[in-house]
């Protein structure tokens, strides 16, 4: 007779009544006394925006290539893009970054924006490589996020790319190498 409980309770939904008229008091006194409205709707937008000058870093990243820049003029290099030098004001060119470098630092996200907080908690690096002047920011995968240790800073990681790219910054990330 256990196995029947479950026909004794329908199944729970966020749908609900739609609600045209409002009850309300005629003591305005009581407005303080009142619930929270709570509102359920469907949000969508089409954001049209471009990527500009870092555009080539995400035609490298839908093909597995780690692109960043390196300044003529001065030979600063750059870990994440700049198209144009921060120091002498240089248009850079262009480089592949090799597809190994090591772990600056990380820290393990426990929160995050909307579309990353079903994903917590996750790690992000700095990844660093000998010779570029700058660090570049992505997710580390392939380790327990409970296991963080500062033994990670300095390790070697590798350069990993989704197959179907969504031309977003997390079209790379970084697994031990
Ligand atoms: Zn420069």
């Amino acid at each position: 007779m256990a196995e029947n409980k479950k026909y004794f309770k329908l199944p729970e939904t966020d749908d609900g009544t739609i609600l045209f008229n409002v009850p309300f008091p005629k003591d305005l006194g009581q407005l303080k006394d009142m619930a929270p409205i709570i509102i359920k709707q469907p949000y969508h937008i089409d954001y049209l925006h471009s990527y500009g000058q870092d555009s080539p870093f995400f035609a490298g990243l839908a093909n597995g290539k780690l692109l960043s820049n390196k300044c003529p003029k001065c030979g600063y290099t750059y870990g994440t893009p700049r198209l144009h030098c921060m120091y002498c004001g240089t248009e850079c060119d262009w480089i592949e970054l090799p597809r190994e470098g090591f772990i600056h630092c990380f820290t393990v996200c426990h929160y995050g924006s909307e579309a990353f907080l079903p994903e917590t908690p996750f790690v992000l690096i700095m990844v660093e490589w000998p010779g570029v002047d700058t660090l570049f920011l992505a997710r580390l995968v392939g380790v327990d996020p409970a296991d963080a240790s500062i033994d990670w800073i300095g390790m070697k990681v590798r350069a990993q790319f989704r197959r179907n790219s969504k031309f977003t910054p997390t079209d790379v990330y970084f697994v031990p190498a």
